[in-house]
């Protein structure tokens, strides 16, 4: 048995100003040919299962690249070619193959293409128009009809923070190689839900996630029902076919897919509201913080999600945190590596003066870069390169580019070279910060956080600032979205009702 493996992933966020260019999936993770299977081995990803599970079958692998960027925004044109031409590249030249597994995320927006991996799908069936295709995808996937109709079957994460990456790819990879050894016949049945779902409003240890992702799992508990999946979707995208959506994939039963379908799109739409994040002044959340006597205490700083494309520069939120005063406050993290230049120059224990954050504009939001002239130590200065010992990414490389910690008015501020999402204590400890004994952890996080923080969190309080990952849909203009769509139109009907 011959199989191609593969993963080329993006979470694109169209409002995002931040270039996605192949230095980004370089930055982040980007191999080609045997070294995928050297870098990915033994690590919390889906590629990592296909890898295990290959081997044990004794199939002959192919991986002609793994490739992920932290999200920012659409993939330029050069970088997209590049990932999908290695794949097709490798189905044209290294064929014939018995089938792919492929490692995607669902909400990969291309300039050339805003259906990334409906296009990826398509252009594989083009080359290999039998080939058997399995794919796994994030939660926060965009699902399209052109997706649907490119693979065999798919499956996606059922937890938020993506703790069970791994786990997903290994469900799908069984019921693909069953499949192909004619143990099970795959159908599928898919469909869109008209709601445009906030991701802060996404957390599986929350409602109404946590309810609709155990049901996912009740209904692959059915006859014949081999898994189900149900997307929350990407909302900081202007595609058409953004939103939640649902997939079930059913042995030979086309009817048992379609009911439990819907069963799973029935409970989502009755759930919408729920699906709206509710905004509260940052004058008013940061005040409340203030009063809290539990630590630590996460602040997280939303708007500025760098795990959704965020800037990790918006200033907004820490200004307000050191104009009211909080102390005992660490930063994770602003990327500005022009400050940490700066603050190398000037060395460990040095007073510095700098204009820090606010370097980049946000045009989608009409916002411009405002940094902040704050007067501090440097604390501490790092390469900026550790490994994930939490159970998100479990066991991969981190590196944020050169790295300084300075210290302001009892406020830590780690400062990176390269866009991070604190998602692991790792961003604290690896420059000598340890979270427990911090009264604030101010996080440019939403949910994913939540991995390698709910040890320490004791209290949470959810700050809307400025910036490109905003929560609040009247920041954003949507041109192409499909109409009518929940929150934008409250009036909006699922088509089966
Ligand atoms: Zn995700």
């Amino acid at each position: 048995m011959r199989l191609l493996l593969a993963m080329m992933k993006h979470e694109t966020n169209t409002f995002s100003p931040v270039p996605t260019d192949l230095a980004r999936f370089r930055a982040w993770g980007m191999h080609e040919g045997p070294e995928v299977v050297k870098a990915y081995r033994g690590t919390n990803h889906p590629i990592a299962a296909f890898i295990d599970l290959a081997e044990a079958a004794g199939a002959e692998i192919v991986t002609p690249v793994a490739a992920e960027a932290m999200p920012s925004g659409l993939v330029q044109r050069e970088a997209y070619e590049y990932l999908a031409g290695r794949i097709l590249d490798a189905l044209r030249d290294q064929g014939p193959f018995d089938g792919a597994m492929l490692d995607l995320h669902g909400a990969m927006v291309a300039e050339t293409d805003w259906d990334g991996e409906g296009a990826l799908l398509e252009r594989i069936r083009a080359v290999a128009p039998d080939l058997p295709i399995a794919v796994t995808f994030d939660m926060h996937g965009n699902i399209t009809r052109r997706v649907a109709d490119n693979c065999t079957l798919f499956n996606c994460y059922k937890s938020y923070p993506h703790t069970d990456m791994y786990k997903a790819g290994e469900a799908c990879g069984r019921i693909f190689l069953d499949a192909l050894a004619g143990r099970v016949k795959p159908v599928m049945a898919f469909a869109q839900l008209p709601v445009l779902a906030q991701t802060l409003r996404m957390g599986t240890a929350d409602e109404p996630m946590h309810s609709l992702q155990a049901m996912t799992r009740e209904e692959e508990t059915r006859p014949s029902i081999l898994c189900a999946s149900l997307f929350g979707g990407f909302p900081m995208a202007d595609i058409p076919e953004a939103g939640i959506s649902v997939i079930v994939v059913a042995d030979g039963d086309r009817a048992a897919a379609a009911d439990s379908c819907d069963r799973l799109l029935a409970a989502a739409w009755a759930q919408r509201e729920e699906f709206v994040y509710r905004h509260e002044p940052l004058e008013q959340a940061v005040a409340r913080a203030k009063t809290i006597e539990v630590r630590p205490v996460v602040l997280l700083d939303h708007a500025d999600n760098v795990g959704s494309g965020g800037t990790a520069d918006s200033m907004t939120v820490i200004r307000e945190v050191l104009r009211q005063g909080l102390t005992d406050v660490a930063v994770g993290a602003v990327r500005d590596p022009e400050a940490v230049q700066a603050m190398m120059r000037a060395g460990v224990g040095a007073e510095i003066t700098l204009d820090l954050g606010g370097k980049t504009d946000m045009p989608s939001i009409g916002a411009t870069g405002e940094p902040l002239r704050l007067t501090g130590r440097v604390r501490r200065l790092s390469d900026g390169e550790w490994t994930v010992r939490g159970p998100m990414y479990t066991g991969s490389r981190v590196t944020t580019g050169p790295t300084a910690v300075f210290e302001t008015a009892g406020v830590s501020i780690v400062v990176t070279s390269l866009h991070h999402e604190p998602w692991d204590a790792g961003i604290f400890t690896s420059v000598g910060i340890d979270p427990a004994h911090c009264r604030y952890l101010l996080l440019k996080s939403r949910i994913h956080y939540r991995a390698g923080f709910s040890p320490y969190e004791k209290a949470r309080v959810t700050l809307d600032g400025v910036g490109v990952t905003t929560s609040d849909n009247a920041q954003l203009t949507f041109d192409v979205l499909r109409r009518p769509i929940y929150p934008l139109d409250p009036d909006a009907k699922w088509p089966r009702n």
